[in-house]
């Protein structure tokens, strides 16, 4: 993990947090949440000291994702990394007007004692609206990762989610290009076809894309509540999670 900025001019209980690095994506279900969960484990098994903030409140997948035994609304330690997530709580996910949204997340983000922290990782809500500026607004983030499927289609998307961040003056770091392939007898089958990254990379030069296959092991293990990169640190899949890492 690289060093940055201090937490200078950062609110409440956020004083503490050095790097706040948001996992964005413009549509749901490209593995945004998964990105999350693995990033945030991979930076503590790294050594930091890390949180995750779950900001999905339409969908909130943590509790899903991880599985600690206390749900109040302050962090939990598990693993070794501190979580909140509006879904531990016990309220499911919400029905709420967007400025409703803006603010309970905003509260949420700002009253939790994350105490000292090198990174807080936030699952961003998908989308670039009111809620993800907000957000933007709320906190000031040292880094932005995007998660995209290969379509080209998607493309278009990312390229939203990019000038977002870049209009706000946070650094893309990197493009995660999930469900990228997946190997049959050291075959890589594309069944998404391919296109995204390479344009992302061509139009916007960012640093770095990574290229997650599709991964059975990655589903199972956020369905029963620990993360890949904790039940299988060596796989391919936690390897490529570590050069992600060392990128953020
Ligand atoms: P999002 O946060 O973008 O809505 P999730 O991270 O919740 O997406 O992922 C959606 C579903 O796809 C989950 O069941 C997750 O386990 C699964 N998934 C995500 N990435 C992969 C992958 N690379 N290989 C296999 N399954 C994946």
């Amino acid at each position: 993990p690289g060093q940055g900025a201090e937490a200078a001019g950062k609110p409440g209980g956020l004083r503490g947090v050095r790097h706040i690095i948001a996992v964005s994506s413009c549509k749901g279900g490209v593995g945004k949440s998964t990105t999350a969960v693995n990033l945030a484990f991979t930076l503590a098994q790294m050594g930091a000291r890390v949180g995750i903030f779950d900001a999905d409140v339409y969908g909130p997948s943590l509790p899903t994702m991880i599985s600690p035994e206390s749900r109040a609304i302050t962090p939990v330690d598990f693993e070794g990394v501190k979580a909140v997530s509006f879904g531990f709580a016990g309220q499911g996910s919400a029905i709420m007007r967007g400025a409703m949204v803006s603010g309970l997340i905003q509260q949420l983000l700002t009253t939790t004692e994350w105490g000292d922290l090198d990174y807080l990782v936030i699952d961003f809500p998908p989308g670039t609206g009111d809620i993800q500026l907000t957000l933007c607004q709320t906190c000031a983030l040292s880094a932005a990762v995007i998660v995209t499927t290969p379509q080209r289609l998607a493309f278009i998307d990312v390229a939203k989610g990019i000038r977002m961040f870049a209009r706000l003056a946070v650094p893309c770091v990197a493009v995660v290009e999930n469900m990228s392939y997946f190997e049959v007898d050291g075959v890589r089958h594309r069944p998404f076809g391919q296109g995204a990254g390479e344009k992302i990379v061509e139009e916007f030069g960012l640093p770095h894309i990574f290229r997650f296959p599709i991964d059975p092991g990655l589903s199972s293990a956020g369905d029963e509540g620990l993360p890949l990169v904790v039940v299988d640190p060596t796989c391919p899949t936690s390897q490529t999670y570590a050069e992600l890492g060392a990128a953020v």
